[in-house]
């Protein structure tokens, strides 16, 4: 009988940063010793790729529909660092669910007891987010992870997102759902960013667990078909994922957040449109003295 395997679902909307993010921290955390899967429920596909040297793996899913027996080992490929990498794929564009691809999937390791003979420590899951569908709640409801972090940028839609993911939580949080552990803030630079999404946690009641800057140093890396924490260790960049990892490490303590309903979100949008425009003014007539 084992360890308790910590495991974490990381949610957001597309194009957000999710794989970026989450294979950084899986890189990290296998570089400081810990035992990681990061699994892909993204029926893209790529979550893994910069684990891989920017390779695709077979998905869970394709392998199923391949063959009837499938040995689990088949679908999980090592990655950087030790990081066990598993794609669960997707239906056929426009028909079925995908979150009953993520069920399947875990079932076909749960069933072939794979977690715990890989002595894991931490399961990463990188789930789509945007989508107003059941099946991708599936990680929360299922009782699959017990703390769901989301990537979130200052923009609106991505606020929008999270906002949305924090309702399903709080919904399924009577039935013994997933509890939030917090937003990891993605790409920001500037201090009104970090102020935007400040008070999107405040008004929430949840916390940032990390800032992360938007960087060419992820850019590069990705073009290379690495993470950061491998093409570029010794970056800025790198340790923000690192310090990420750590946090991750320790975390113990979800909560239940209190998402804003559609007329407080759009006000509260709407506030802050207001103030950024006056942001902007001071600092186009700051330029304008300054010339
Ligand atoms: P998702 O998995 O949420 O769909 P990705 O992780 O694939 O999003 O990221 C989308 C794009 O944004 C990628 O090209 C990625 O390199 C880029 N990106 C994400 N986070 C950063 C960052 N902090 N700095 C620079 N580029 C980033
Ligand atoms: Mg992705």
């Amino acid at each position: 009988m084992g360890k308790k395997i910590k495991q974490i679902a990381i949610y957001g909307k597309g194009g957000i940063g999710k794989s970026t993010t989450t294979s950084n921290l899986s890189a990290a955390l296998g570089e400081a010793g810990y035992r990681v899967m990061q699994f892909g429920c993204d029926p893209k596909s790529d979550s893994t790729n910069t684990l891989r040297g920017g390779t695709y793996i077979p998905t869970v899913l394709d392998t199923l529909r391949e063959k009837t027996k499938v040995d689990a080992h088949e679908v999980v490929h090592e990655g950087f660092a030790g990081v066990y990498c598993v794609e669960a794929g997707g239906p056929a564009p426009g028909v079925g669910c995908a979150g009953r691809g993520i069920i399947t999937a875990v079932q076909l390791f749960r069933q072939q007891r794979v977690f715990e003979e890989l002595d894991l420590d931490i399961i990463l899951y990188d789930v789509l987010g945007d989508v107003v569908c059941g099946g991708f709640a599936v990680p929360v409801r299922e009782g699959i992870a017990q703390h769901v972090f989301t990537v979130s940028s200052s923009d609106f839609m991505s606020i929008y997102a999270s906002n949305n993911l924090f309702k399903g939580i709080s919904g399924y949080s009577k039935s013994g759902g997933a509890l939030l552990g917090g937003v990891i803030a993605n790409s920001i630079n500037q201090d009104y960013s970090r102020r935007v999404v400040d008070d999107f946690v405040a008004r929430t009641k949840t916390r940032v667990v990390e800032y992360v800057p938007r960087s060419v140093t992820v850019t590069q890396s990705e073009l290379q078909g690495k993470t950061v924490i491998e093409a570029a260790p010794d970056s800025a960049q790198a340790d923000v994922y690192r310090s990420l990892a750590k946090k991750i490490a320790a975390h113990e303590e979800s909560a239940v957040p209190s998402p804003m309903d559609v007329t407080e979100l759009r006000e509260w949008a709407g506030e802050w449109g207001r103030r950024l425009l006056e942001i902007e003014r001071r600092a186009g007539s700051g330029n304008a003295i300054g010339v």
